[in-house]
């Protein structure tokens, strides 16, 4: 019996395995896909904060380039956003690997999920490889969490983020962000400097590739697809199980 299952092996399960396995916990980390950080689902725009959490991050060779503004372009204007050292691009698959390879605890892939049941003394996961028992669950598999449907927690709204990349070097600092309701209702589109690469990228209720197709006229490119949550749950916390990130 373990005292903590991580369901999901993304960002955050493993930090919350890293965390808890330096407390003593025994934990094991439970993941559907065969390798950690694939498919990849993300553009990794993130913060330069991350160096707060992983100080070594610079090390990690992750980072593919720096950014500094954001373009925000409407059909009648631009508004530049300027802040020195805002953000890095990094590459979230090599990211999400370096994060499992700190993380001490079993860690076992092609193993999914289908349901949660809390018992009187323990909570039984039932998966593709077997059932597991454990004092506590964290539920941190995502926008279509089973956890979370398992505890009846209302399904939240998500939309679609999708991702074309263009081997074509841009090492320039600025994200590129538009904004065109006669083009596309409830969403936007996106470009990202990465450096070697460039994304293009767009979000919205009902998007598809043809829509970044024809925004940017792309056509031979690199897909990559997920979904975002939108909002938060009402409640996150249950008797053994926890409800954390996406
Ligand atoms: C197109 C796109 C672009 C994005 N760009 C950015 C960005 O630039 N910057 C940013 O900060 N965020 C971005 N995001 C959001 C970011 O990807 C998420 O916020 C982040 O991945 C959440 O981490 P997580 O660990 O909570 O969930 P996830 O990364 O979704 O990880 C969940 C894990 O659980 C696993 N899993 C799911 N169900 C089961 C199951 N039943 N059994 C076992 N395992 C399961 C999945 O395989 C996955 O590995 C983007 C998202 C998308 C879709």
């Amino acid at each position: 019996m373990f005292d903590l299952i991580v369901v999901g092996g993304g960002p955050v399960g493993l930090y919350t395995a890293k965390l808890c396995e330096d407390l003593g916990h025994k934990v094991v980390v439970l993941e559907e896909h065969g390798k950690v950080g694939e498919p990849l689902q993300c553009s990794g725009l993130i913060s330069r904060n991350i160096e707060r959490f992983f100080p070594e991050v610079r090390e990690w060779n992750v980072i593919e380039n720096e950014v500094n503004s954001a373009v925000l372009h409407s059909p009648k204007s631009e508004l530049v956003l300027k802040k020195k050292n805002a953000a890095y691009v990094i590459d979230r698959s090599k990211f999400d690997k370096k994060l499992s390879e700190m993380v001490r605890s079993k860690i076992m892939l092609n193993c999914r999920v289908r349901s949660v049941a809390v018992k009187k003394d323990c909570v039984e996961v039932n998966t593709n490889k077997g059932v597991f028992e454990s004092e506590m669950l964290a539920g941190c598999d995502g926008a279509n969490s089973v956890v979370a449907k398992g505890l009846c927690v209302k399904p939240r709204e998500t939309i679609k983020g999708l991702i074309g990349t263009v081997n074509k070097k841009d090492r320039s600092e600025i994200v590129d962000m538009y904004f065109d309701k006669d083009r596309l209702r409830d969403g936007f589109f996106w470009k990202i400097p990465r450096g070697k690469k460039l994304e293009y990228g767009v979000l919205g209720g009902d998007v598809k590739f043809e829509n970044l197709e024809k925004f940017f006229g792309l056509k031979r490119y690199e897909k990559f697809a997920g979904l975002i949550p939108i909002g938060s749950v009402k409640k996150s916390y249950f008797d053994r199980i926890l409800l954390i990130g996406n």
